[in-house]
């Protein structure tokens, strides 16, 4: 039996393991990279598998950085299906065709630069009908705590990881000449208290962890206190006659921003607000999907829905999934909160929302969850007073805030905790930045922690 890590090097992510067990070999997550131009080179590198030679996929859950390279799959031969839950399935779609459509115009603006010679310009990573291909094969039968046979000497159970709508943690019971071993991934990891989603699930007891780091070297502030930060800079962006620009993930984040937000216009908190954009096809797509799959909800949140309750709905709010809808945005120079991605600003359109409001002293930009090394919206949160965005230089003048309680990522206390739980006796430390890793392994109880190279093989 075997564990290779492909999206592990602690420095950019990207998730991609591969599980070699009784002649069967198992991808878990094909994600791509994220920041700057090394992710871009290292997502169109080779793989370093032949994924002809691969019988299945297990999807932990539709964020990018974890099924974001699953057309390539496919396109290089490729034919298996996609085990996952429903809602990661419905999720992933979405994802997968969003970033065809970001690569394929990422390709034409690049084949338009002066000096480019046709015929020999970058080609899109893959195109929106290599993504569709893909979500064709999604099995979206995974049931949270049911055991599913995947292949002779491979079953595995999911459960819930409370990070995002339909994300799992995998317990992977193997079986090879009479040898067994269990593994347990951590997919992503959620955090407790979140207002939408229920909560993780721990695992089994495991031989052996898979365990992300995003946060192996800090503790959220309680929720509560990033509530009131929230409110507060809202409150106070809105009173100067500002407005508010959310750079947000579309997935969750989005999702939370607008409940919490609900609720502090139902608590009289936030005077002043007027309008409140959701100015994301993606995160519009995921809003609707939400309300499909109260399974993965709180109780009282999916009898709101089943009652008919809009748990999203705010005053003068609007969806603007169309770019003539979008553009009207800039009408709105006070009294606005503009939520758009992506959450880490490396496209799409908070860029020009950014660019509109970052040099107005009077209004605001939060973030309100990761920003990786290298990415536009590390640099601001780092605090350059000058961006380039679009090809113009933009003077940073706004007020900046980092609100990290809001993290769909458990913290170093809750990494600890799920580790306690699978109390494994080999630990692999992944996705996550190196100073995370080696803050957390030495916290770790018992057993042996390797942080392996990309590339890296293990017997286990
Ligand atoms: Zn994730």
């Amino acid at each position: 039996m075997k564990i290779e890590f492909h999206g592990a090097d602690r420095t950019v992510t990207g998730s991609c393991h591969l599980i070699e067990c009784a002649g069967q070999r198992v991808v878990i997550d094909c994600g791509l990279a994220q920041g700057g131009r090394e992710a871009d080179a290292r997502n169109r590198a080779n793989l370093a598998f032949d994924p002809a030679r691969i019988d299945a996929v297990l999807l932990t859950h539709a964020h990018a950085d974890h099924c974001g390279r699953l057309p390539l799959l496919y396109k290089r031969g490729f034919t298996g299906r996609i085990f996952c839950t429903a809602a990661t399935a419905e999720l992933a779609r979405v994802v997968l065709l969003d970033s065809a459509h970001l690569q394929e115009e990422d390709a034409l603006r690049h084949a338009a630069r002066p000096g480019v010679v046709p015929g020999r310009a970058a080609q899109a990573l893959y195109t929106l009908a290599d993504a569709q291909h893909c979500a064709n094969h999604f099995d979206p039968s995974a049931v949270y705590g049911t055991a599913h046979e995947l292949a002779p000497g491979i079953r595995v159970t999911f459960f819930e990881a409370g990070h995002i709508l339909g994300s799992a943690s995998l317990f992977v019971e193997l079986e090879e000449e009479g040898r067994r071993r269990t593994v347990a991934f951590s997919g992503d990891l959620g955090n407790l208290g979140r207002p939408l989603l229920a909560p993780p699930v721990l695992p089994p007891r495991a031989d052996v962890a898979v365990l992300e780091t995003t946060y192996g070297d800090r503790q959220h502030k309680p929720i509560d206190a990033s509530v009131e930060e929230l409110y507060h800079a809202v409150a106070a962006t809105l009173a100067r006659g500002g407005n508010v620009v959310i750079p947000t993930f579309a997935l969750e984040r989005a999702q939370e921003i607008l409940w919490y937000l609900r609720q502090g216009w139902h608590e009289g908190r936030l005077q002043g607000l007027e309008h409140v954009f959701l100015d994301s096809p993606m995160a519009i797509s995921a809003t609707e999907i939400f309300a499909r799959h109260v399974e993965c909800l709180q109780p009282a949140i999916a009898r709101q829905i089943r009652a008919g309750t809009d748990p999203f709905q705010l005053p003068g709010i609007a969806f603007t999934r169309a770019a003539a809808d979008s553009r009207t945005i800039n009408r709105f120079t006070c009294g606005t909160v503009i939520l758009a991605g992506a959450g880490m600003c490396n496209g799409g359109r908070v860029l020009y929302h950014l660019q509109r409001n970052l040099p107005r002293p009077e209004c605001a930009v939060i973030f309100v969850g990761f920003a990786a090394r290298g990415t536009l919206a590390r640099r601001i949160i780092d605090g350059v007073r000058r961006v380039r965005i679009l090809q113009e230089d933009v003077a940073v003048r706004a007020a900046i805030h980092t609100i990290n309680g809001f993290s769909a990522h458990a913290d170093q206390r809750e990494l600890l905790a799920w580790h306690r739980r699978v109390h494994p006796g080999l630990t692999f430390l992944v996705h996550g930045e190196e100073a995370a890793m080696q803050a957390l392994a030495p916290l770790l109880r018992g057993g042996r922690v390797e942080m392996p190279a990309q590339g890296q093989v293990f017997e286990i």
